[in-house]
């Protein structure tokens, strides 16, 4: 894992935030400063929920190490 860096501070240090019920895995990124950021690429489906969820983390969002 850490194989990309956050776009907003650079850091390689992430962990994978997934959302049970939309994706069995990481859904996206969260560094260690608190930035979301994208693990897919435009136009996958997973961008878009992520995109969707990360405004609004309840208790169906757990944080995971899963890469
Ligand atoms: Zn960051």
């Amino acid at each position: 894992m850490a194989s990309r860096a956050c776009p907003s501070c650079g850091s390689t240090v992430h962990t994978g935030v997934e959302v049970q019920g939309v994706y069995d895995g990481a859904l996206y990124w969260v560094c260690g400063f608190g930035h979301r950021y994208h693990r897919w690429p435009d136009g996958d489906w997973r961008r878009e929920k992520a995109e969707e969820h990360w405004m609004r983390v309840d208790e169906n969002t757990r944080v995971t190490s899963n890469d």
